[in-house]
């Protein structure tokens, strides 16, 4: 089983079933990423 992990704070989202990757990054909804967001934009 692998996990998702936000890119900008680390946390783990989730999980997901793969043989090949064990870990993958995204985005979650907390109040750090969406301040980041906005620094980007
Ligand atoms: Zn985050």
């Amino acid at each position: 089983m692998g996990t998702i992990i936000c890119q900008t704070c680390n946390s783990t989202i989730g999980h997901f079933e793969d043989e090949k990757v064990s870990r993958l990054y995204g985005k979650c909804d907390c109040e750090d990423c969406k301040a980041m967001d906005e620094d980007l934009d």
